[in-house]
C-alpha cells in the first residue's frame, strides 16, 4: 500500500503524473533497483539507455522520499569543504573529489537539459556566514577556490551587500556561487521517472521490497510479487529499513523540516531576494531558503533524530525562520513538511559493491541533488563494465556509526545535540 505524498508545496503545485502500477506477479530482469528517488531513477535511466533490462521498485510513488521533498539546492563540491578534504586525503585526492563534485553538478544539469525536465531551475547559491569569527576563513576559502581550484564562479559578498541581496542583516557575509542554484525537486524526480520509463525501465510503485536474498540469482520479494535479477541496487537511502545490515550501520537517517510561506513576491525583481538566489548558512544544523517559482519563501531548518516529527512542523520551522527574518512574524505559512535524509560519519557518500551483484548508493549527507543522480549513474556504469569513477567513490572511507545498527541513535542524538548547541554559542 503506497503512502500519500508529503503535504509539500511541491506536491500541491505539481501537474498530475502517470501512476506506475504495482508489481503483482513474479518477473525477471537483469537489474532490480530498490527505491525511486534520484539515485534509483538515475541508475534505472542510465542502465536502460545501455539496453539493460531494468526493474525499479518504489514502495510509495516516485520522488516520495527525500528527492521529492528537499530544499532544492544544487551545491558545488562535496558536503565537506576542500580544506577538510585536503587535510584528510591530501591535495591530489581533494582535487579529484572536487572534480567529481563538478561532474555531479553537471550530471544533474545535463539530465535536466537532455530530457527537457521543466523543474524551475534557477542559477545562484549563497553560503551565508552566521558567526563573525567565521568570516575570515570563509573569505579566504573564496580566494582558495578561485586561485587554487580555478573555480571562478564564486565571489565574496560583504555584510552590507549580502543584506541587500537577501533582505536580512542576520548574516556577516557570504559566498556567492554562480555555478550552483536551485530547482523544484519533485518535478526533477518525476521527470527522471518519465525519462527512465521512456528508455525502457519498468517502474512499479506501491511495491515495497520486503526482503532480498541470493540463491542462484538475487530474489527481491514484495507483498504481491517477486523479481529475480542478476544484480540489485539498494537506493532506498534514509528510508531503507531492514534490508541490509551493512548499509544501515554506515548510514544514519535524519529527519529535517521545511515550510513555504504565502506568496510574498520572493525572487521577483522588487521583492525579497530580488536576484532569486538560494541561500544556505554555515550552521551545523543548516538553515536554508530560497524563493519558489510563485514567489513564496521556502525555508528549511531544524531536524530531529528520534524518528518522531514535531507535533507542529510549521511552528517548529517558523522559530528558525524568525531568527533569520524577524520581520516575518505575521507572514502566513501555507505548507510545512518533513523528509528523511541520510548522513554518514564522514559526511561523504556511501557508494559500494557490498557483495557480488549487490550495490548500494546513499548517505549524501544533504547534498544529494548533485550526488544522488551522479551516484546512480556511476553504479549503472559499473554494472555495465565501466567502474572507473564508481571505484573512486567506493574507496572513500565510511566507518560504521558507534553503536551499530541498533544502538547508533543514542550516540547520534548526543553528538548532534552538542553540535547544534555550538551553533548557538
Ligand atoms: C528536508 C530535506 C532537505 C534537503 N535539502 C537538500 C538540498 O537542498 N540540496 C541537496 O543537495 N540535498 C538535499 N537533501 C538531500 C537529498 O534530498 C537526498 O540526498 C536525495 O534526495 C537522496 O536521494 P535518494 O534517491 O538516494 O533517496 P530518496 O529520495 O529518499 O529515495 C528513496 C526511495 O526509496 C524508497 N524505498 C525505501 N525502501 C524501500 C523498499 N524496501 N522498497 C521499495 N522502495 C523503498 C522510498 O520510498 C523512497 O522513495 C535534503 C533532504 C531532506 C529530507
Amino acid at each position: 500500500m503506497r503512502l500519500p505524498e508529503a503535504p509539500s508545496l511541491y506536491a500541491a503545485s505539481a501537474d498530475p503524473v502517470p501512476v506506475y502500477g504495482e508489481l503483482n506477479q513474479p518477473i525477471r530482469a537483469d537489474v532490480a533497483v530498490i527505491g525511486g528517488g534520484f539515485t534509483g531513477l538515475s541508475a534505472a535511466l542510465h542502465l536502460s539507455e545501455k539496453g539493460v533490462d531494468t526493474v525499479l521498485l518504489e514502495a510509495n510513488s516516485v520522488g516520495w522520499g527525500a528527492s521529492g521533498r528537499n530544499g532544492g539546492q544544487l551545491h558545488s563540491g562535496q558536503r565537506r569543504d576542500q580544506d577538510w578534504l585536503e587535510a584528510r586525503f591530501g591535495r591530489d585526492d581533494a582535487r579529484r573529489l572536487w572534480r567529481l563534485g563538478e561532474e555531479a553538478k553537471a550530471t544533474t544539469l545535463g539530465l535536466i537539459a537532455r530530457h527537457r525536465i521543466d523543474c524551475d531551475w534557477r542559477l545562484g547559491l549563497i553560503e551565508a556566514v552566521h558567526k563573525p569569527r567565521l568570516v575570515a576563513g570563509e573569505r579566504a576559502y573564496v580566494d582558495k577556490l578561485r586561485d587554487e581550484y580555478r573555480y571562478e564562479a564564486v565571489t565574496w559578498l560583504d555584510r552590507g551587500t549580502l543584506a541587500e541581496t537577501i533582505g536580512t542583516d542576520h548574516y556577516h557575509g557570504g559566498r556567492r556561487d554562480n555555478g550552483g542554484g536551485h530547482l523544484d525537486p519533485l518535478k526533477l524526480a518525476r521527470g527522471l521517472a518519465r525519462a527512465a520509463a521512456g528508455a525502457g525501465a519498468r517502474i512499479f510503485e506501491g511495491s515495497q521490497a520486503t526482503g532480498v536474498s541470493r540463491k542462484k540469482h538475487w530474489v527481491i520479494r514484495t507483498d504481491r510479487g517477486r523479481v529475480t535479477a542478476e544484480t540489485v541496487i539498494l537506493a532506498g537511502n534514509g528510508y531503507l529499513d531492514g534490508i541490509d545490515r551493512d548499509a544501515e550501520t554506515r548510514v544514519m537517517p535524519i529527519d529535517n523540516y521545511i515550510l513555504a510561506t504565502a506568496p510574498i513576491g520572493a525572487g521577483q525583481p522588487d521583492g525579497l531576494i530580488p536576484a532569486g538566489e538560494a541561500v544556505s548558512d554555515t550552521r551545523f544544523v543548516v538553515h536554508y531558503f530560497r524563493p519558489s517559482a510563485d514567489g513564496r519563501l521556502i525555508f528549511g531548518g531544524g531536524e530531529t533524530y528520534a524518528r518522531r516529527p514535531p507535533a507542529d512542523i510549521a511552528a517548529f520551522v517558523r522559530n528558525h525562520l524568525l531568527k533569520v527574518y524577524p520581520t516575518m512574524e505575521s507572514t502566513r505559512i501555507d505548507y510545512a513538511w518533513g523528509g528523511r535524509l541520510a548522513v554518514t560519519m564522514r559526511r561523504l557518500p556511501f557508494v559500494r559493491r557490498l557483495r557480488p551483484g549487490l550495490y548500494v548508493a546513499s548517505g549524501y549527507s544533504g547534498q544529494g541533488i548533485a550526488l544522488a543522480p551522479y551516484a546512480g549513474k556511476l553504479v549503472a556504469r559499473a554494472i555495465v563494465g565501466d567502474p572507473g569513477r564508481f571505484d573512486q567513490f567506493a574507496a572513500l572511507p565510511c566507518p560504521p556509526f558507534p553503536g551499530g545498527r541498533l544502538f547508533r541513535y543514542p550516540a547520534l542524538v548526543a553528538g548532534m545535540t552538542w553540535y547544534a548547541l555550538r551553533d548557538r554559542l
